[in-house]
Order: C-alpha cells, then sequence, then structure tokens
C-alpha cells in the first residue's frame, strides 16, 4: 500500500476533533491534534451516547457499541428543568435506540 503524504492539523482534542483524529488515522492520514488546555479535568457531568454518536463510534471502531452497553444503562426518561433546579417544566419517557435508529 503506497504511504498516504497528506498532513493534517486538528485544533482541539475535544469529541470532535479526537473522533476525526482516529478516523484519519484508519485512513492512514498522519494527523496531529493540538489541545489548549494544559490538563484534564472533571467537569462533573454525565456523558450520554446518543443513537447517531453510538453509530459513528461503531463505523470508526467496530464493537465498541457492545464494550460501551455494559459500562452504561439506556436512558428512559429526561427531565426538563428550569435553571433553579426546582422548577420541572416536563419530562420524555424515550426509547432512543428505537426513536433514532440505534443500529447495533
Ligand atoms: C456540562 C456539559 C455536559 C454535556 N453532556 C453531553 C452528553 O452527555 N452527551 C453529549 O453528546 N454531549 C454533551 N455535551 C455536549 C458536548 O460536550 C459537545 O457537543 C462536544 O464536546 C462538542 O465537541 P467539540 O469537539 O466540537 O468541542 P469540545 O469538546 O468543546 O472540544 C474543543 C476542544 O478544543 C480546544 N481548543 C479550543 N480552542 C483551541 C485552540 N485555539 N487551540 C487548541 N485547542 C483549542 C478546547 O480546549 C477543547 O478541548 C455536554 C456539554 C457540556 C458543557
Amino acid at each position: 500500500m503506497s504511504e498516504n503524504k497528506l498532513k493534517v492539523a486538528i485544533i482541539g482534542a475535544g469529541l470532535g476533533g479526537l473522533a476525526v483524529a482516529i478516523a484519519f488515522h484508519k485512513q492512514g492520514i498522519n494527523a496531529q491534534v493540538y489541545e489548549k488546555a494544559q490538563q484534564l479535568r472533571p467537569v462533573g457531568a454525565g456523558l450520554s451516547l446518543f443513537p447517531n454518536g453510538l453509530n459513528t463510534l461503531e463505523a470508526i471502531a467496530p464493537g465498541i457499541v457492545e464494550t460501551l452497553k455494559h459500562a452504561g444503562s439506556p436512558t428512559r426518561m429526561v427531565n426538563l428543568r428550569k435553571k433553579q433546579l426546582s422548577l420541572k417544566i416536563g419530562f420524555i419517557i424515550t426509547n432512543y435506540a428505537n426513536s433514532f435508529g440505534l443500529k447495533y
């Protein structure tokens, strides 16, 4: 296989930057990620992975969705609240996997 001479600079090691970098590397494209943050630190938030995101992750790394399924749990309900946490403005009972066509 001929070596791909294309070089790509990706600015930002966020979800988008890292996903693109992995996809480029799998295509044999030399991608360098540049991140301005000096360190990783907790943000105190959970992480929801939506079906479109899972489908994309599976395309990049086949088999990863099965691994992720064992690391979390499916979302059954979403509470919508105003900034003042006491005021609940609605909720959605959902099955994202069916609603948005999770393939895996
Ligand atoms: C509290 C919170 C909770 C969230 N929860 C979820 C969730 O559960 N599920 C979900 O799907 N989404 C969630 N999101 C949204 C999700 O985080 C964003 O949609 C996603 O991070 C966007 O990815 P990105 O790569 O575009 O940007 P980011 O993840 O913001 O990454 C951008 C990166 O670029 C770096 N950068 C910026 N400027 C420069 C520069 N000049 N040079 C070098 N580096 C630079 C930044 O430091 C950063 O690391 C949440 C967001 C927040 C704030």
